[in-house]
C-alpha cells in the first residue's frame, strides 16, 4: 500500500512542505522512512491559532444535531477507508493490523457517541427565588481547545480529543504525535470530508515542546487535553495555569492485577497474556504487575510463560502476528535500561528479556519475577512488553501492593467471591477497575485516572463535559 504524503491542516486547509523543516516518519518493523513531516512555523501556529478564533464562533452556531451529521458522516467515512487507514496505523504504529482495524472502529464509535452526546448538553431551571424571577443554568462550549495525543492509539487518540471538542461545540488544535503522524491526518480527513467547516479544526506537527508553549501559551485557548507521560502532563499544566486554561489529563499507570487463590486461573490466564502484550505493552492501561495468591502463584506464572512464549513476535502487517516491534527506538533504549536494572536488583527473567535480533524496533516478550518492590520496575510504569510477578498472602496485602504507588490509572483482580470482587470496588484507588475483564473502556465510559495519573475523564457524559462550562443567569 502506498503511503500517503504527509502534510499540516491549518484552518481546515492542507499544507504541504513549502520550505518548512521536515523529519522522517519511520516504519519501526523495518527501520526505513515512510515520509516526510513538515513541520508548523510560529507563523503556522499563530494562522491555526486565529483560525480557531473564528471557527469557534462559527461552530459554536451549529445547531448540535447538525454538529452530529458531520461525526455520523466521518464515522461512516473511517469505516469506509478501514483497510487504508489501519494500514496506516500499523505502518507508523508497528501494531498488528487486526488491533489497528480494532482501534479504528473504536475511533468509529468515539465519533458517533459525541455526535449523540452533544445534544444532550443539558442545563436547568431553578425554581425561582424570589417568586417570579428566572433562573437558569447552561452548559456552553468552553472555546478552542488544544488536544495533544500520543502514538500508541494512533486512531483512537486524535479520535477522542477531536470527537469532545467538536460534539460539544469547540474548535479545536490537535497537535498528534510526530511518530504516527498519518494516521491522525486520516481521522482529520474524514471530518473535513464530512463537510466540517473551515477554520475549525487545525492538525500541526514539530517540537512538542515548541508548540505547546506557542499554542497553550495564547489566551486563545480555553482548554488543554493531553495524553501522555505524568512529566508532561505537569509541564502542560503549567503552561495552562498561565491563562487558567482547564486541563484533562491522561497519565501514565502502573496497572495491577490481583490473581486470587479463588479465580478461574485459565480465564484469568488467557486474557492477561492477551491483555499484557496488546500494542507491545504500550498501552497507558496495560496490566503489568501481576499480584497472585500463593496456592495459585505458581500455576499461574507458568501458564503466563507458556502463553508468553507462543507469542508470534513480527511485522504486524503480515498475517497471523500477535506482537508488533516497539513504536520507535526510544522505547528500546527504555526496555533494555529496566532489565539493567532490574536484573542488577535480583530479578529472574522467566522468558524475553532482550531486543530481538532481527532488523526494526522488536522486543521479547518478558516476563520477570523476584523484583523488590522498591526496584525501578516495580514503582516506574514500564511501557513495554513486561509483565511483573509478585506473590501475596491475603486480601489485605492484595489491596496494599495495588494501592503503594502514586499512581491510579487502571486496576484489574480476579474472583470468583462476590464479596472480594465488590470490596475490591470500594477499596482499590483506580479510576477504572476491571473485574474478571480488561474491558474498561467503552465509548459511554468515563475515561481517566486519580492520584498522579491524572485528572478529568475523556468519554463517557464526562468526556463531553471537559468541553464545557457552567453559565448561571439570574433574570428579574
Ligand atoms: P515522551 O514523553 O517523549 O512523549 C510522550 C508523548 O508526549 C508523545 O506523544 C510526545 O509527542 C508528547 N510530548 C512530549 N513532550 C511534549 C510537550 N512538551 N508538549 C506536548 N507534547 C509532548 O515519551 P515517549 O518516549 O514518546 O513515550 C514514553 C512515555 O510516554 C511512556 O513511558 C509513557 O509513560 C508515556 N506515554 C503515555 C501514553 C498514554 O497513553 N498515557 C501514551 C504514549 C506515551
Amino acid at each position: 500500500m502506498e503511503y500517503p504524503d504527509l502534510g499540516l491542516i491549518i484552518g481546515g486547509k492542507w499544507r504541504s512542505g513549502e520550505g518548512r523543516d521536515s523529519m522522517p516518519v519511520i516504519n519501526p518493523a523495518t527501520e526505513e522512512t515512510l515520509g516526510d513531516l513538515p513541520m508548523a512555523t510560529a507563523a503556522d501556529l499563530d494562522e491555526a491559532l486565529e483560525a480557531a478564533e473564528r471557527g469557534f464562533k462559527v461552530w459554536r452556531a451549529v445547531p448540535p444535531n447538525e454538529r452530529g451529521k458531520v461525526l455520523r458522516k466521518a464515522a461512516e467515512l473511517l469505516r469506509e477507508r478501514r483497510d487504508r487507514i489501519a494500514a496506516i496505523a500499523t505502518m507508523e504504529e508497528g501494531k498488528p493490523l487486526a488491533q489497528s482495524r480494532v482501534e479504528l472502529e473504536m475511533a468509529a464509535e468515539i465519533f458517533e457517541w459525541y455526535a449523540e452526546e452533544g445534544r444532550r448538553a443539558y442545563g436547568r431551571v431553578l425554581t425561582p427565588y424570589p417568586a417570579g424571577t428566572r433562573m437558569t443554568v447552561r452548559k456552553e462550549p468552553v472555546g478552542p481547545v488544544a488536544g495533544f495525543a500520543p502514538w500508541n492509539f494512533p486512531l483512537g487518540n486524535p479520535a477522542r480529543k477531536l470527537g469532545a471538542a467538536l460534539g460539544a461545540g469547540c474548535s479545536v488544535i490537535l497537535k498528534p504525535a510526530e511518530e504516527t503522524a498519518n494516521a491522525a491526518l486520516e481521522v482529520a480527513r474524514a471530518l473535513m470530508d464530512a463537510g466540517l467547516p473551515d477554520d475549525v479544526m487545525s492538525v500541526v506537527f514539530g517540537v512538542p515542546q515548541q508548540i505547546s508553549e506557542h499554542i497553550i501559551g495564547s489566551p486563545t485557548i480555553r482548554a488543554v487535553h493531553f495524553t501522555g507521560s505524568i512529566p508532561v502532563g505537569k509541564e502542560l499544566m503549567k503552561l495552562a495555569a498561565n491563562t487558567m486554561a482547564r486541563t484533562t489529563m491522561e497519565l501514565g499507570g502502573h496497572g495491577p492485577v490481583l490473581v486470587f487463590d479463588d479465580a478461574d486461573v485459565e480465564a484469568a490466564l488467557d486474557q492477561s497474556v492477551m491483555s499484557k502484550f496488546r500494542n507491545a505493552g504500550q498501552v497507558c492501561v496495560s496490566p503489568t504487575r501481576f499480584f497472585v495468591q500463593e496456592k495459585v502463584y505458581d500455576k499461574f506464572v507458568d501458564g503466563f510463560v507458556q502463553r508468553a512464549g507462543r507469542l508470534n513476535v513480527g511485522n504486524g502487517l503480515e498475517d497471523g502476528v500477535d506482537m508488533g516491534p516497539l513504536a520507535h527506538d526510544r522505547r528500546i533504549t527504555a526496555m533494555e535500561d529496566l532489565m539493567a536494572d532490574s536484573k542488577a536488583a535480583g530479578a529472574e527473567v522467566r522468558i524475553g528479556g532482550s531486543r530481538s535480533n532481527r532488523k526494526g524496533y522488536f522486543f521479547e516478550p518478558t516476563v520477570l519475577e523476584n523484583l523488590p518492590d522498591d526496584s525501578k520496575a516495580m514503582t516506574e510504569e514500564p511501557f513495554g512488553p513486561v509483565a511483573l510477578m509478585r506473590p501475596f498472602s491475603d486480601y489485605e496485602e492484595a489491596v496494599h501492593h495495588a494501592n503503594r504507588l502514586p499512581y491510579g490509572l487502571a486496576a484489574y483482580a480476579f474472583t470468583r467471591d462476590h464479596r472480594t470482587a465488590s470490596r475490591l470496588g470500594d477499596d482499590i484507588e483506580s479510576g477504572m477497575i476491571g473485574i474478571n475483564t480488561f474491558r474498561i473502556s467503552v465509548p459511554e465510559s468515563p475515561f481517566g485516572g486519580v492520584k498522579q495519573s491524572g485528572h478529568g475523564s475523556e468519554e463517557g457524559i464526562e468526556g463531553l463535559e471537559s468541553c464545557l462550562v457552567t453559565k448561571f443567569v439570574s433574570e428579574a
